[in-house]
């Protein structure tokens, strides 16, 4: 069975994709993911040693993790997968101007555990068909680090995996625009599989982002509410502040703050590359 097939059943058999927590178990939390494949040994990858830092991954280096016998990057791939929030939350999110909407605090909020549900069936399902796989989410070493470039980063990039595979590009929030737009989430499968590789071209890392074609659109600076957007781009320390001071003032007290990890994402709706390629 193709690898697509094997992603979407799982991902339709997931306990947890829903919004149980808001008493509505019948409504979905996030959509079917776009996917998108590179090679192991795309030059992308060392590009992100120097931009991101050595403490970036490789994809064997993520195999080594789990297997003492690692093939050779040219075998091995990376499976990236994009999930797009669902037109129920973007709606009630476009409303929100301070404080993110239920949906979206939840989806947020649950998105660790879901993930943990996903990737575990994933990779039972792919090893039951004889596959090695390594789900990033699921490698306990895969935590935040320091850049020396770009700050705030992490020893995986689902983000760079996702335009390595060609599903989209960067853009002036920082965010990821998809061909599903910029409300979504992302997660990353490194397999050794002999799978297509979806190429992404020549295409730049911002292309897709209306400010860096012709300076046009900015509607994300104007989301945000405490100016961590400009035309210099996004700035993450402004932006963890807010969500912190955020959580202290506005958490709703019929949503239990639990270990929920908050993102506020005012600046993924109500603009014109929410839902698709602008
Ligand atoms: S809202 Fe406009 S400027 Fe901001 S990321 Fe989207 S396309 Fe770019
Ligand atoms: S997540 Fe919120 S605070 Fe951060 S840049 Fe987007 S709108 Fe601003």
């Amino acid at each position: 069975m193709e690898i697509k097939q094997i992603i979407y059943d799982v991902f339709d058999s997931l306990e947890k994709n829903n919004f149980a927590t808001l008493g509505r178990p019948e409504d979905p939390m996030w959509e079917r993911p776009l996917i998108g494949v590179s090679a192991g040994n795309d030059p992308y990858y060392d590009f992100l040693k120097d931009h991101i830092g050595p403490f970036h991954w490789y994809p064997r280096e993520v195999f080594g993790l789990k297997y003492k016998n690692v093939p050779k990057a040219e075998n091995l791939r990376v499976v990236s997968m994009v999930f797009p929030q669902t037109e129920t939350t973007k709606k009630h999110q476009r409303k929100a101007k301070v404080f993110p909407s239920d949906n979206w605090v939840v989806s947020r909020g649950e998105w660790e555990p879901l993930m943990q549900e996903f990737s575990g069936k994933l990779v039972k399902r792919l090893e039951d068909e004889g596959l090695r796989c390594v789900s990033i989410d699921l490698q306990n070493e895969f935590k935040k680090m320091h850049s020396e470039n770009l700050g705030l980063a992490s020893k995986w990039s689902h983000r760079h995996s996702a335009f390595a595979a060609g599903l989209g590009t960067f853009s002036l929030s920082d965010g990821f625009i998809s061909e599903k737009g910029k409300a979504i989430r992302i997660s990353s499968l490194i397999i050794e599989a002999d799978i297509m590789i979806t190429p992404r071209g020549d295409r730049g890392p911002y292309d897709w982002c209306l400010y860096y074609q012709d300076g046009s659109c900015g509607k994300c600076i104007k989301r945000c509410p405490v100016e961590a957007i400009s035309e210099k781009g996004h700035e993450k320390y402004t932006c963890a502040a807010y969500e912190d001071e955020a959580v202290a003032k506005y958490w709703p007290s019929h949503i239990e703050r639990g270990d929920y990890i908050f993102g506020c994402g005012l600046c993924q709706t109500d603009i014109p590359c929410e839902n698709k390629k602008p």
